[in-house]
């Protein structure tokens, strides 16, 4: 018996988009470089620090080397570090002109070949298989509205993964890309900024087995919080993020209208987004999306439960479900804001065991 003085009980987060091996530096372009056993311990650190941020449940968007992912979801459940409910992903896939940052992804032509790639990565243990469709426009050289896989390769990596027991998540902002994902069987489609009418009906169609992360809070500071890192407003404007942001509003509002599952989540580890600020999001579902509170929180809890194919036992603060908790000093069901400040997280426990213990005096 835990007495909780009075504070807010509520289900562990869980962020749907998570790179345990980006490393919050300056620049992803060194992740490609870097030596795989100092990598390792990078991801280590970053589990650590998301479960400090309250997150029991993270689901992997892709490992900058093909194991990591892998090892960092094993230690975790073996109790040797710290760290959330992880679904490891593999390297991203990318053809050979979409590919996001060098030196970090799989490049894959044609169906044989991805069909190679995914059954390589499912062998090894993968969860999630990541596809690249779209651009990215911070890189000025693979654009968001541009799409770079065939419908062929990406049917593959779905039949594949498929075939295995596996899901398929993908980076797809261009509405061609959105609609490729939503045709072709993806599971998981991130970021979604370019829905039209078309893809919003698509999504409707497959809105319970379909899951949308948008990322918002990466549109948000590429956009307004990463000039002190050398990326000005009016260089984010002039390639299109403002467009981009306005955009995904707009058609993210539109699916949570139409009851699809949209889930906080947000490639969390860029120097201006790093590791453990993830509850940035749910700010954003509030602010940008028109979620209440509430609604946010259920978003970050209930849902977290669906995509880890789990509703029976996480997400929620019921009997028979398992004990990852968060206490936490205010009501966030008024201000979800409230879970930002790690200090007010003063209890957070994974499986029945206090990751953080609240002080004597809250028990
Ligand atoms: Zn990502």
């Amino acid at each position: 018996m835990i007495d909780g003085g009075g504070r807010t009980l509520m289900s562990g987060l869980c962020d749907a988009h998570t790179h345990f091996t980006w490393n919050s530096g300056g620049s992803l372009d060194a992740l490609g470089g870097m030596p795989v056993e100092e990598h390792t311990i990078v991801a280590v650190q970053s589990a650590r620090i998301v479960l400090d941020a309250g997150y029991t449940m993270c689901v992997g968007a892709a490992s900058a080397k093909e194991r990591i992912d892998i090892a960092c979801r094993d230690a975790i459940n073996a109790g040797m570090v710290p760290g959330p409910r992880y679904l490891a992903s593999g390297q991203e896939l990318a053809t050979p002109a979409g590919v996001l940052v060098d030196g970090i992804s799989r490049i894959v032509s044609g169906t044989e070949e991805m069909s190679r790639a995914v059954r390589e990565m499912c062998g090894m243990g993968v969860e999630i298989v990541k596809l690249i469709l779209s651009g990215e426009s911070i890189t000025e050289r693979v654009w968001a509205k541009d799409t770079y896989m065939t419908d062929a390769e990406v049917r593959a990596a779905v039949v594949e993964a498929h075939r295995v027991g596996k899901r398929v998540a993908a980076h797809a902002r261009s509405t061609d890309s959105i609609k490729q994902c939503l045709r072709e069987g993806v599971d998981i489609i991130y970021h979604a900024s370019y829905i039209d009418d078309e893809a919003a009906d698509l999504f409707e169609e497959r809105r319970d087995d379909v899951f949308v992360a948008p990322g918002l809070h990466w549109l948000w500071a590429t956009l307004y919080e990463a000039a002190a890192f050398g990326y000005p407003q009016e260089a984010a404007e002039a390639v299109g993020y403002k467009d981009e942001l306005d955009h995904s509003i707009v058609g993210l509002k539109q699916l949570h209208k139409r009851g699809v599952r949209v889930l906080p989540g947000g490639d969390y580890g860029f120097a201006w987004t790093p590791h453990g600020t993830n509850a940035r999001d749910l700010q954003h579902f509030v602010e940008l999306l028109d979620f209440t509170p509430m609604e946010a929180i259920r978003a970050a809890t209930v849902l977290g439960g669906e995509i880890f194919e789990r509703a029976d036992e996480l997400g929620r603060v019921a009997p028979g479900y398992l004990a990852d908790l968060l206490l936490v000093d205010g009501d966030p069901s008024s201000d979800v804001t409230v879970l930002q400040d790690h200090d007010n997280l003063v209890g957070i426990m994974k499986d029945g065991n206090w990751h953080k213990e609240p002080p004597a005096a809250a028990k």
